[in-house]
């Protein structure tokens, strides 16, 4: 059965418009409370929170637990490399900053066409083989934003991987921008284990319309994030999803749920379909708030926090609270009408999303 991963990349912040903010003493109670419930695995990356992510890993776990009662994984961010020589350095300044000797899982952040190309070209599969070999590393993945015949031909070229990071969930099973089904099919001809990321498309499934709750709790009096998490446990050769927990109560929650996954009956996925067309049919925009987009935006703009208020806009009952934080978001940042469709941030979105037409979405319906 699959167990639940904290994934290090949401955590609770001292200031809500800076990611790199970590609130070390919420962190500190969480994963503590995780461990205590029967959690050990931990899934960060070079990238998460601006690079303290790794950090808070090493001091907070790392630092705190026996190395036995802990799993991590880290990622080589294959998508700021230029250089082979990047490769050692990044490396082993994640074991440095992980406070750790060896890493249970190891991955090549975020591939898709052009990075596996790029990943090939400058060593990095030869690299992490090299690592495993020394012992640095257990087992050998990669996490992944592409179609599932590039999957099919990568693993082909790739028998040395162990595992894929594949985002599934209910609402991207049939989508056809990210292929869930096609990816988890191909992971299963390959034989290679799978972690699920985004099970809960980042946030997106535990917020769903009043309307689609409705369809849920017509079948059964389950959370909807039990329904989300339901949906992604019956799968084969799952072994970790990951969620991107900021609370006690999501820890507590989660890790209850995970007690008890039953899967999901005919009746039960009839409803799933229909939640899915009803999300579809209120257009929200998919994205999973994951940041890789604002590191390097000209103008600073709150992309993923400006998509979260424009997906809320049919909560009535919201609607001067959001009205209010989109005014203080863009005290601090850019204002979505301030994009000069530079399309720094749309090369580096895994989900593909044409931020720049989305933001002028957003900038109608707010500014
Ligand atoms: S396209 Fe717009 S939002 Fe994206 S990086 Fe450029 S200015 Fe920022
Ligand atoms: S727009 Fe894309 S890159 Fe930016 S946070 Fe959303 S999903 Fe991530």
């Amino acid at each position: 059965m699959a167990e639940l991963a904290f994934g290090l990349m949401r955590l609770p912040l001292t200031d809500t418009n800076d990611n790199a903010s970590i609130d070390i003493e919420k962190t500190k109670e969480l994963i503590d409370r995780f461990i205590e419930l029967g959690g050990r695995y931990f899934d960060t990356a070079y990238v998460y929170h601006s690079g303290n992510s790794e950090k808070i890993f090493g001091e907070l776990v790392a630092d705190r637990y026996k190395r036995e009662e802990f799993m991590v994984t880290t990622k080589m961010p294959m998508f700021n490399l230029k250089d082979k020589e990047e490769f050692p350095k990044i490396f082993n300044e994640q074991l440095t900053k992980c406070h750790v000797d060896y890493f249970d899982y190891y991955f090549l952040h975020a591939l898709d066409e052009k990075r596996i190309k790029q990943a090939e070209e400058l060593g990095g599969f030869e690299f992490i083989k090299k690592m495993k070999e020394e012992g640095k590393i257990k087992h050998l993945g990669f996490s992944f934003h592409d179609s599932a015949k590039v999957l099919d031909e990568t693993l082909e070229r790739h028998p040395e991987i162990e595992l894929v990071q594949l985002q599934i969930n209910y609402l991207d099973w049939d989508n056809p921008s990210v292929e869930a089904k096609a990816c988890h099919e191909v992971a299963l001809k390959h034989g290679v284990d799978i972690n699920i990321m985004e099970p809960l498309k980042g946030g997106t499934l535990a917020n769903i319309s009043n309307e689609a709750k409705a369809i849920f709790n017509a079948v059964n009096h389950d959370s909807i994030i039990k329904w989300a998490f339901r949906f992604n446990a019956q799968l084969k050769n799952v072994k970790y999803i990951l969620s991107g927990m900021n609370s006690l109560d999501q820890i507590n929650e989660n890790m209850a749920i995970f007690k008890d996954l039953r899967p999901l009956d005919q009746n039960e996925m009839e409803a799933i379909d229909k939640v899915v067309n009803q999300i579809i049919k209120e257009g929200n925009i998919d994205c999973t708030a994951c940041h890789y987009c604002t590191d390097g935006c000209p103008k600073h703009i709150a992309i993923p926090e400006y998509f979260h208020l424009y997906n809320e806009r049919f909560n009535t009952q919201k609607y001067e609270e959001n009205l209010g934080s989109f005014k203080k978001l863009t005290q601090t940042n850019g204002k979505p009408s301030d994009c000069i469709a530079c399309r720094a941030c749309e090369d580096k979105c895994p989900q593909h999303l044409k931020i720049t037409e989305l933001l002028k979405k957003v900038a109608r319906q707010f500014e």
